[in-house]
């Protein structure tokens, strides 16, 4: 095969493209957490397809089923049919994540991607209570279609798509508003007026930890307080997981942490295990209340993700395999910590939680640089933050100690180069 020319990507591909210029190469393979390029060098993938690479690169045993599915011509493409693929996973997912965390959700196929499962929630909250407004909070990110682009507090990601949604109101996130009032007084202050003319919104929408937003973490008390605000005025708490769930804060699901059950919970990004598009949308047995039809789509639920995903659940079958993600959490927040003091001209911050961490610098260009000189050096990470001002570490949950240990050591090398 010959080597493809860079130039095409310039080319023949619409600008809309970002990774490519961030990484300038042509990938070929991928196995665990590397990545190899066309020349044949070597990279350590701290990015994980945003999140969708949880586990690594084909995984073996995933990859096992799915040649094995496929060799015995198991259904592809079945709409919403009954498949045994589809029932397997079903099954799976109450018996190995849902009941033993005394969860009891239906399960729902909204559409292949993050963005899908953001929109059926909306739409089912709006159903339920039969109202329109939705609370999100600055900084979160829920998809780029336009409900979910709505209810996404960045503006510079929605200006293509100009004002957002009527009915989408953005709240500030975990942090104070000013002197003396909290985010969350804040919140209830502005529930307080629904007799002077303010909506009772259907639902909230919210991360337990902002990915793309800059890895901004909610306090497990300021999330035990949404959930308590949400009770008490009838209001549906969807916690969008697709990128801080599937084991990348430390646990399944990232609200375990906080002991809360939200009414709605959106996956996807990961829970195929194998980087295949899938998407489920979670809610409690009662909100369903969809007519047949409702909310259908050509594909919705993919067979050969039902297959990998299954097989993704058996790593949790295993209580060692959560003390694996602690320790290596543990170990990239310890070193973490240490860059930023050693390192003082970064002006920079450790943020996250479980294997979702970064640094953020006081100078958005510095978190850039690093992320570019650790490319160079053979590490892939991106950058995140309202001003991409944050370099952001998203190993394999999974990922050998070593590699995460030559990571991180990698993106010392590169902050030296960047700081020198
Ligand atoms: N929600 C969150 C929290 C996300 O991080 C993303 C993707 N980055 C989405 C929704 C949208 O997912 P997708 O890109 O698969 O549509």
């Amino acid at each position: 095969m010959s080597k493809t020319d860079l130039n095409i990507f310039e080319t023949m591909e619409s600008e809309v493209r970002s990774y490519c210029r961030n990484f300038p190469t042509v990938f070929t393979q991928a196995k665990g957490h590397n990545m190899w390029d066309e020349d044949g060098k070597e990279y350590i993938d701290f990015f994980s397809g945003a999140g969708a690479l949880n586990y690594g690169h084909n995984d073996e045993k995933m990859k096992a089923k799915l040649i094995e599915y496929i060799q015995n011509d198991g259904i592809t493409h079945s709409l919403d049919k009954a498949t045994t693929a589809k029932g397997d996973f079903i099954n799976e997912f109450n018996d190995v994540i849902l009941k033993p965390r005394g969860l009891d959700y239906k399960i729902m196929f909204p559409g292949p991607t993050g963005t899908n499962t953001v929109e059926s929630a909306l739409k089912l909250a709006r159903k339920v209570t039969g109202r329109t407004d939705v609370i999100s909070f600055t900084n979160g990110f829920h998809g780029m279609t336009i409900g979910s682009l709505s209810v996404t507090g960045n503006s510079s990601k929605r200006k293509g798509a100009g004002v957002p949604l009527q009915h989408a109101v953005t709240m500030p996130y975990d942090s104070f508003v000013g002197e003396d009032l909290t985010t969350l007084e804040y919140l209830e202050a502005y529930l307080e007026n629904s007799g002077s003319g303010v909506a009772i919104p259907a639902a909230m929408i919210v991360e337990t930890v902002q990915g793309e937003g800059g890895i901004n973490v909610a306090s497990s008390e300021w999330m035990k307080k949404l959930d308590d605000i949400c009770k008490r005025w009838g209001i549906l708490l969807i916690i969008d997981d697709v990128q801080a769930g599937i084991g990348r804060t430390g646990s399944f699901f990232s609200f375990e942490e906080a002991g809360i059950q939200p009414d709605i919970v959106c996956l996807s990004k990961s829970l195929s295990g194998y980087g295949l598009p899938f998407a489920i949308t979670l809610f409690r047995p009662e909100l369903d209340i969809w007519s047949p039809g409702e909310h259908n789509g050509t594909f919705r639920g993919n067979n050969h993700a039902f297959v990998t995903a299954t097989a993704a659940l058996d790593y949790w079958k295993d209580e060692a395999f959560e003390e694996g993600i602690k320790e290596r959490s543990e170990m990239t927040h310890e070193y973490l910590e240490y860059l930023v003091q050693e390192y003082p001209e970064l002006k920079g911050k450790v943020k996250g939680r479980g294997l979702m961490v970064g640094i953020s610098c006081e100078e958005p260009e510095l978190a850039s640089k690093v992320a570019e000189e650790a490319f160079n050096r053979g590490l892939i990470m991106e950058t995140a933050g309202p001003n991409d001002e944050v370099f952001k570490l998203f190993p394999a949950i999974n990922i050998e100690k070593e590699a995460l240990k030559q990571g991180l050591e990698i993106i010392e090398e590169s902050i030296k180069a960047t700081v020198k």
